[in-house]
């Protein structure tokens, strides 16, 4: 079970934001903005690049959660990012794919 199974199971607490059939969003631990949120799949793919076509609905419904997300933090006029890391040199640390949802304040780009 990955640890973001565990916090959809509440068998670890977080703080969840939205929660449908297929999706769930939580603030993350350690936040790196103001507004710091990781929109979940329940399903448990392990990272974007291995979802499959049979994903694509549920991609679809994710992005449309983020928006969501976002929109109810207050960000939509003032701005967010949206990240996910694959692998290493993507700095994933969790291998349960994730969408981090970053505002509340002026992003630097390039990322480091
Ligand atoms: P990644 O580095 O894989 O892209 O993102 C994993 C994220 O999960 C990190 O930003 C990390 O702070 C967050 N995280 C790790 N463990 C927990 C946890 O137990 N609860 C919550 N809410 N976030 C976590």
């Amino acid at each position: 079970m990955t640890l973001f199974e565990k916090i959809i199971a509440r068998q670890i607490p977080a703080d969840i934001v939205h929660e449908d059939d297929h999706c769930i969003a939580f603030r993350d631990i350690s936040p790196q903005a103001p507004v710091h949120i990781l929109v979940v799949p329940k399903k448990p793919i392990p990272r974007i690049g291995e979802a499959g076509p049979e994903d694509q609905v549920l991609l679809g419904h994710l992005m449309i959660a983020v928006g969501k997300v976002a929109k109810n933090e207050g960000l939509s006029e003032s701005g967010f990012r949206v990240v996910m890391n694959h692998g290493l040199h993507g700095g994933e640390t969790v291998p349960h794919l994730h969408i981090h949802v970053l505002g509340g304040r002026s992003l630097e780009w390039p990322p480091g």
